[in-house]
This record gives C-alpha cells, structure tokens and sequence, in this order.
C-alpha cells in the first residue's frame, strides 16, 4: 500500500530540498500522495505540481499558516489551496509584509545593542527561502557574536532573547475563514507541539476554530506522543474533525525528521487522504 505524507516544506520556505527534489524523494519512497505545505507561502507549489505529474504521484496544494494564540502562534494546514485567488495572494502579501517588517525590527535591535549587522546579511543567508529568525543566528554566529544558533536564540532572538520581537499575526478566525472561504480544507497542525493549554481549554479552542471553518486535526506528527494521538484521535471524535498526519519534512534542516515516516516511523495510511476527500466532497467541494 502506497504512503502518504500531507506536511512537508521544500526551499520555497525553511526546507532544504527543492520542491522539485521534494516529490522526487517521494517518487524514490513511492509515496501515492504527497501534499507540500510550506511556511505562508504558495511559492513551490507550481513547480512541486509539475514535478508530481512527471513521476505520477498524486499531489495536494497545501501550505502552513501560522495565526495568533495568545502571546504564541498556531499553525494551520490549507489543503487544497486554489490555484488563482487575489484573496489568498493579498493575505500572503501581507504575511509575508508583516514577516520582513518584523526581521527589520530585530536586527535594529540588535543594532542598537552595539552589535554589527544589517539586513543584507540575513537575505544573504536565506538565499531564496522565506526569511526569518534561523538566519539572523546563522549571521550572529558567523560574525562571531554567539558560538552557536542556539546561543543565538537563546541571547537575542528566542522568546525570552533581548532583541526578540514577536510576529504580528493574522487572528485564527481571519485566516480560517480567508482560506475556507477560498475553498481551502483546514487543519489544525501538531496541536500538542503549539498548545500548552490545560485540557479542558482545548474544547472552547476547538469549537471556535470549527466555527470559523476548520475540518481536521493532524494527529500524526513526528512531534506527538502517544498520548498525544490519544488525545488528537478524542477531540477529533467529540468536535467531527477528520484526522490527518504528516512527517513535517524539511531536509537537513530537521535531520531526524524522515519523508514518509517522520521521526518515530509513522505508517500514514491512505485512509486518512480518504476521509479527509471524502470530507470535501460532502461539503461541495472539488478535489
Ligand atoms: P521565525 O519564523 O522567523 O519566527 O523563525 C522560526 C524558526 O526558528 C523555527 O521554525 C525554528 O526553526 C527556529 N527556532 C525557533 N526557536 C528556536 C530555538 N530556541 N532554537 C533554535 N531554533 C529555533
Ligand atoms: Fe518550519
Ligand atoms: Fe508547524
Ligand atoms: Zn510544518
């Protein structure tokens, strides 16, 4: 039986395969199905289609939105994400706006602590990708401030770092309708890797997010527990989420992180791409 792995980032954001080199990893792990869902961006999507079509796999336009919660961020799987929509472009636009605005506000922080460093360093480091946090350590390391990115975040620009700036996101309920409303399947990514929240706040959270139309819960992740799947497999049962997995691939940059199985050998089984198709065709929607 043909695996399937619906949460994977190529270059396109903090991946290290191309999204072309992305689905012909796949094609070698004879995947039936792969989605891509990079980081607030469409960007790899075109080229990961083609290169799928060639090696004739089934693939799903995705990608991970990140939204508000609280003083943190949830992340949100769009699946079927469409192919033309100003809508969607405008809000990844904006994204992407508040993203670079938010890079520039750290490193002049990091100006303004004495240290030598501008913009151009960290674009240099990222090369093509999304820009963010990974880079600015990897310049601080090689100007020698810290010995490594982990000092990085945990000196200046982690949660608790003195030039940390937090991202100014979109609410859930703005990027679950947005992308809903634009004919996008959504699901709520590795829930116990981004909620730290008491058991009993789950529900509230969940209800709402339903509300603003979300369909599924990623209970397999190379992040989750047992325990956590157990608890995934529970809220799925009493909100009617469909329930999905994924490995989160991203290359080099995750090394313990396998395409196909993840870290602790996931067996995805098509199953799950069944009901989550067999979710948007009862609500109307193509595959
Ligand atoms: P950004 O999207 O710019 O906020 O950067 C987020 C990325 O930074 C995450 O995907 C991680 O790869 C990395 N990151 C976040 N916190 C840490 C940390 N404490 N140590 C190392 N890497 C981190
Ligand atoms: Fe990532
Ligand atoms: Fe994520
Ligand atoms: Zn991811």
């Amino acid at each position: 039986m043909a695996g399937i792995d619906l949460h994977t980032h190529s270059t396109a954001s903090d991946g290290t395969d191309s999204p072309a080199e992305l689905v012909g990893k796949a094609a070698q792990l004879q995947l039936g199905t792969l989605a891509l869902t990079d980081h607030d961006t469409l960007d790899g999507l075109d080229e990961a289609e083609e290169a799928a079509t060639t090696h004739g796999i089934r693939f799903i336009r995705g990608c991970e939105l990140a939204v508000a919660y609280g003083g943190d961020e949830l992340h949100l799987l769009a699946y079927w994400v469409p192919r033309a929509s100003s809508a969607l472009d405008a809000f990844i636009a904006g994204q992407h706006q508040r993203r670079r605005q938010r890079n520039q506000d750290m490193v002049a922080r990091l100006v303004e602590l004495g240290l030598d460093i501008c913009m151009e360093d960290v674009v240099a480091v990222a090369g093509q990708g999304t820009v963010g946090r990974p880079h600015i350590a990897v310049v601080l390391k090689e100007k020698g401030y810290v010995a490594t990115t982990t000092e990085a975040f945990e000196r200046y620009i982690g949660r608790r770092g003195c030039a940390f700036v937090p991202r100014d996101l979109c609410s859930p309920q703005e990027g679950l309708s947005l992308m809903a409303g634009e004919g996008a399947t959504m699901v709520l990514a590795h829930p116990c890797l981004s909620l730290d929240a008491p058991r009993s706040g789950w529900d509230a959270l969940l209800r709402d997010l339903c509300r603003w139309g979300l369909s599924g819960i990623e209970a397999y992740h190379s992040a989750h527990s047992h325990t956590s799947v157990r608890l995934c497999v529970e809220l799925a049962a009493r909100h009617n989420l469909v329930l999905t997995g994924g490995s989160d691939y991203h290359g080099a940059a995750k090394p313990g992180v396998r395409l196909g199985v993840g870290s602790v050998n996931m067996r995805l089984h098509n199953l799950l791409l069944e009901k989550l198709q067999a979710r948007r065709l009862s609500d109307g929607l193509p595959l």
